[in-house]
């Protein structure tokens, strides 16, 4: 097996024209000597990196890189080849770099990464021999500074994305088609040992980087042999303030961009089919939650992801999707966000369940009973069910009577709320009752008997208000199902965004960014009862999991140091009055309208006359899906939905929304949908 470094290099970049031939660090011990080139620097790491075979510099046929050659047939560094090619469709002058080289395994290094590590290189080599995966680097996700950037591949791999991308960013970036196909092209990633490293910026992209790169370069003679991560390391430990030389700048941005400016492409979704298939054999309904099943997208509609980052998802068939559904609540900062992940992966080293408590519970505890108001004591459970089904039993006990007023939300599978009645007895929920919004239909009779009013605290704080009245007056408990409001509309939930004070409140989805966790919270007398001599029990294997907590604990740390929820309200807001215009532009308003809060604004759709029932949303998704949005009947936003992520959705809704004015004009929603509506949500 030969393992290749192709260093990709050309002279007209942008933004630093001449870049990889600009020289660095000038003290050389011979004055003739004007320093480095960058490429050379780069040539030198691959030349010194473990398990690399040869070395090849692919460029372009473009006259400007004759400089290229010429610099590589004066220095003749040993051995380095170079391979000529397309300047814009970088992905076939790598295949052709491939063939001439007799590569089986590649790297790809670029040639504005002066400082790139031999180890880090050496380390990426050694992970794809180890697992033997399709692509292996330290970029997806990114825990190496930018500029210690390394991609490993299959020869294989590589020569399908050449037969089969069609996009102009499959053919620019390269690897893109690889990454986004990972079912059927496994990928690894070599994680930083040290955290924090994704935030460093050491490579050279502008004229701001050229004062760092500089900087760097003369505290690290380039004679002496290509610095390490920790070299440099050590020298910003020494000098922090070289950091703000290239401060400021947006990582990836021109790639997000260069997305949002796409236009709309066909999907397919044959491996979204096929997973079906075998997961209907073994599964029943072939999904773990009723809301990402089948029954929520209408077919063909993606239906299994491989991945995420940031506000992004791929399914298995390779397509990328805006994710407006965010896991259905608890990607609230984004997915692979690198501060949770590298708490996670702290405790992970520690141990994930163990035979007794840790210290973690009350930690997190604590920071919940600072942030929340009504949360004077704390316990934790898995799910949304858990703490729900926790407080109505609490409740109970406290105040010794059973009937429980649900004010129309949803609040777990439980049998005591749910509204799907197929196998729950009679007994279970007799004495839950459905009130409507005034609670006119509640004989005065039963006033005195309730034990607990359950509410989603979603929108509006007089009714709110008039639940706390009537539960004083009553001596029933007041419960907040803050599972989707909870640290989503304040960090210490709607109750505090509200102000209005409940007895019990119930967290999750949002909790741990992924990692399932939820609370129950409330007054200290009330959440007593859990204790002998009442003991009202609530236990669970795993209500003290480790991972969850860390992966808590660090995510409420970013929302508070990232001023997260005020972002999510001003970009909700944005989103929904752009919504609205487009709407309305197109004389959907009787048949699509949105209210809410910002940071969740959902949908109501209301079908067309003699369109099947469910056929509206049932489009609207299918559409916004093949345009590139995934999303549900509500806006979920997260905090990694920035301006590039804001136009695709908006992009997606021109689609869906030009689609469904047509269909009510011809009345053909049938027709458009094969598999025919949707089910009502559950959430
Ligand atoms: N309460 C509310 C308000 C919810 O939206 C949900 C689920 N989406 C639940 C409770 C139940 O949570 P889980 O699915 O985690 O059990």
């Amino acid at each position: 097996m030969k393992t290749v470094a192709i260093i990709q290099a050309r002279m007209g970049s942008t933004r630093l024209p001449g870049k990889v031939l600009m020289p660095l660090g000038k003290d050389s011990p011979n004055e003739l000597l004007p320093g480095e080139p960058v490429l050379g620097w780069c040539v030198r790491a691959c030349l010194n990196a473990p398990g690399v075979d040869e070395v090849w510099i692919a460029t372009s046929t473009l006259p400007a890189d004759d400089a290229i050659v010429a610099w590589l047939n004066t220095n003749k560094p040993s051995g380095v080849l170079c391979w000529r090619g397309s300047e814009t469709d970088v992905l076939s002058r790598f295949a052709g770099a491939i063939e001439a080289s007799g590569a089986d395994i590649v790297l790809r290094i670029t040639g504005d990464c002066p400082f790139i590590d031999p180890k880090v290189i050496g380390e990426v080599i050694q992970l794809q021999k180890r697992t033997g995966a399709s692509y292996v680097s330290n970029v997806d996700p990114r825990t190496y500074p930018d500029g210690l950037d390394v991609e490993c591949f299959t020869k294989e791999a590589l020569m399908a994305a050449h037969a089969n991308a069609k996009r102009p960013i499959d053919r620019d970036t390269v690897t893109y088609w690889i990454r986004r196909n990972q079912k059927r092209w496994p990928a690894e990633s070599l994680i930083n040992p040290i955290p924090g490293m994704e935030n460093e910026r050491w490579v050279l992209d502008t004229e701001a980087d050229l004062k760092f790169c500089q900087a760097i370069a003369a505290r690290c003679p380039w004679y002496k042999g290509p610095p390490s991560q920790l070299d440099i390391l050590g020298i910003l430990d020494k000098e922090p303030a070289l950091r703000k030389l290239n401060a400021g700048h947006v990582m990836n941005e021109r790639f997000y961009d260069a997305l949002a400016e796409e236009p709309l492409h066909r999907r397919s979704y044959t491996y979204s089919q096929a997973c079906l298939a075998r997961a209907e054999d073994s599964i029943p309904l072939g999904a773990q939650t009723f809301s990402k099943s089948k029954l929520q997208y209408p077919q063909p509609s993606p239906l299994f992801v491989t991945h995420g980052q940031g506000a992004l998802v791929w399914d298995v068939d390779g397509n990328e999707y805006v994710d407006c559904v965010s896991a259905l609540l608890p990607n609230i900062l984004g997915y692979r966000e690198p501060r949770v992940d590298s708490a996670i992966r702290r405790q992970l080293s520690k141990g994930i369940s163990f035979s007794l408590a840790t210290e973690l519970e009350a930690e997190l505890a604590e920071t919940l009973r600072r942030l929340i108001p009504c949360a004077e004591m704390v316990r934790f459970g898995k799910n949304g069910t858990d703490v729900t089904t926790a407080a109505v039993r609490v409740a109970r006990a406290f105040t010794d009577r059973s009937m429980v007023l649900i004010c129309g939300g949803y609040h777990g599978w439980a049998a005591w709320s749910c509204e799907r009645r197929e196998g729950i007895m009679l007994s279970e929920w007799a004495d839950t009752i459905r009130v409507d919004f005034g609670f006119r239909d509640i004989p005065k009779e039963w006033e005195n008997e309730v034990a607990a009013v359950i509410v989603e605290p979603e929108s509006d704080v007089l009714y709110l208000r008039f639940l706390r009245e009537w539960c004083d007056k009553h001596g029933a408990l007041l419960i907040f199902d803050e599972v989707i409001t909870g640290f989503r509309f304040d960090l210490g939930g709607a109750q505090k965004f509200f102000s209005v004070k409940p007895d019990l409140a119930c967290f999750g989805k949002a909790m741990a960014n992924g990692m399932p966790l939820s609370a129950i919270v409330g007054r200290r007398d009330i959440m007593m009862k859990m204790v002998p001599p009442d003991n009202v029990f609530f236990s669970g294997t795993f209500f003290g999991e480790t991972l969850s907590l860390a992966a808590s604990i660090a995510t409420i740390k970013v929302l508070e140091q990232d001023d997260v929820i005020n972002s999510l309200w001003l970009t909700g807001g944005a989103l929904e009055r752009e919504v609205r215009t487009r709407i309305a532009k197109r004389g959907l308003t009787d048949y699509i309208m949105t209210y809410g809060a910002a940071p969740l604004v959902r949908l109501h759709f209301k079908d067309a006359e003699r369109a099947p029932e469910g056929s509206m949303p049932a489009l609207f998704r299918k559409e916004m899906a093949a345009s590139g949005t995934l999303i549900a009947a509500s806006h979920n936003l997260c905090a990694a939905h920035g301006p590039s992520e804001i136009k695709r959705i908006l992009k997606s809704y021109d689609h869906a929304l030009d689609v469904i004015k047509d269909a009510v004009k011809k009345n053909d929603f049938a027709a458009r949908l094969a598999g025919g509506g949707v089910e009502p949500g559950v959430r």
